[in-house]
């Protein structure tokens, strides 16, 4: 859930009275030149394996320009320009982080011919889970020692709690176990997180177990009543002036819907404005 109900409500709340549910999340341009990097490094990282699925190998050059066409693609399409230096260290940075990747002890054995079973999954293809079409694709998913490995990969280290990521990525195995092919016992499958932390990949088990499957299942149904409350809040109010500004202006900082928001000049300000607002309507 975004941590701006107001961003939230402008993204994805429709004003036909229902949410979007059933289609994937539209597709928002990147707001800043590290989100535009960590998107290219996502799409070429999954054409990186298509390939590798089919035992084409990439060469060290073949990689690194892929990755740069990629990046100069993505910045021509969106129309961002950043300083010379900055672009080409960026792209440094991600071709480093890209080639890394590969080293890392989860993911290694793709690489070396080993296993025989594994898949890669676009994170945009959803699962029905007791009505709700959830996007939780792992990245990849490795058949090893009898049971499944669900790999979740973080390019970069995400804000919610730790309990709340755990629970999260134990959605994976919601999803698999709704997917034809799949294992439907619990049991049957591992979850790992490779994650970018600063300068390297950190690797991590997350417990499976029925009881914290079933916590990560009310986790995702307090978002989905979250997103129906706030949908409602939308379309009450279609000037949004009172929906719950971002909880924290780092967020604002970003935010492409800043210069439209009571909290262009301060969030602050913004919300004890719409604090007396309120007072007053009531
Ligand atoms: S500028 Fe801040 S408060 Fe306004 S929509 Fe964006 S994140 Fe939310």
């Amino acid at each position: 859930m975004n941590a701006c109900p107001r961003a939230w409500a402008i993204t994805y709340a429709t004003l036909s009275g229902h949410l979007n549910s059933s289609k994937a999340p539209p597709s928002t341009p990147p707001r800043t030149f590290d989100d535009l990097l960590t998107r290219t490094m996502r799409a070429t990282w999954l054409k990186r394996l298509a390939d590798q699925y089919q035992r084409k190998i990439w060469s060290i050059p073949y990689g690194k320009q892929t990755l740069e066409n990629a990046v100069d693609d993505a910045m021509g399409l969106v129309n961002m320009s950043v300083p010379h230096l900055h672009l080409e260290m960026g792209k440094v940075r991600s071709n480093k982080q890209l080639r890394s990747l590969e080293q890392c002890q989860t993911l290694r054995p793709l690489f070396t011919g080993q296993p025989r079973r594994w898949a890669y999954f676009d994170r945009r293809t959803s699962a029905n889970i007791g009505g709700v079409e959830v996007y939780a694709a792992p990245d990849v998913a490795i058949f090893h020692q009898h049971r499944w490995t669900l790999v979740r990969l973080q390019f970069r280290s995400p804000r919610r709690s730790l309990l709340g990521q755990q629970l999260e990525h134990l959605l994976m195995v919601h999803w698999a176990m709704n997917q034809p092919g799949f294992p439907r016992n619990f049991d049957a499958y591992r979850v790992r997180v490779v994650r970018w932390q600063g300068r390297a990949w950190q690797e991590h088990t997350v417990q499976v177990s029925n009881e914290l499957l079933e916590q990560s299942l009310g986790l995702m149904n307090h978002d989905v009543q979250e997103m129906t409350w706030l949908q409602r809040w939308a379309n009450a109010d279609p000037s949004l002036n009172s929906l719950p500004l971002a909880t924290h202006h780092e967020q604002c900082q970003s935010c492409r819907h800043r210069p439209g928001c009571p909290a262009k000049d301060g969030l602050n300000s913004a919300k004890r404005a719409q604090e007396r607002t309120v007072l007053r309507t009531n």
